[in-house]
């Protein structure tokens, strides 16, 4: 039988694997560090986006779990050409995807290939170690001067 849980784990071991979008983006102009001290992945991540505020094109460097290196590769690949707007309802889909009780893939038509990392829900210990990305991008685009940090 088919298991759709084995796809979603071969995406995840591949996005490990071979991160897209990893390393400096030299022209970005927004910046953010990440911290999980529960898993210890570390990232930072670098942004770029035009006058009205499109996300051009987004890279991340660090050291960190499959899972967190996989969401962030999830994640860069899914806010290019984005709105910042755009990318709040992206990030709170995503926060209801693996946190939520209800209705996890209530957003699957927002979340599109995001939805491979529902399964981290079943594992709360790996829950921050999927959000860190998205705190940390939003740190970014807020053009805050501090460390993201999951706790
Ligand atoms: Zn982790």
């Amino acid at each position: 039988m088919f298991d759709l849980r084995d796809l979603y784990q071969q995406v995840i071991v591949d996005h490990n694997k071979n991160p897209r979008n990893y390393g400096i983006l030299a022209e970005a102009n927004h910046h953010a560090d990440g911290h999980n001290p529960l898993c210890g992945d570390q990232l930072h991540i670098d942004i770029l986006t035009d006058d009205e505020g499109k996300i051009i094109d987004a890279r991340f460097e660090g050291e960190g779990c499959a899972i967190s290196v996989a969401s962030a590769s999830l994640m860069t690949e899914a806010m290019k050409g984005k709105s910042v707007a755009e990318f709040e309802t992206l990030f709170d889909a995503f926060q209801h995807m693996v946190t939520a009780d209800l209705d996890a893939m209530a957003n699957e038509e927002v979340l599109g290939k995001l939805t491979v990392l529902a399964g981290v829900k079943e594992f709360p210990s790996r829950i921050k170690c999927a959000i860190l990305c998205w705190h940390t991008s939003r740190t970014a685009l807020a053009d805050k001067k501090e460390v993201a940090v999951t706790e």
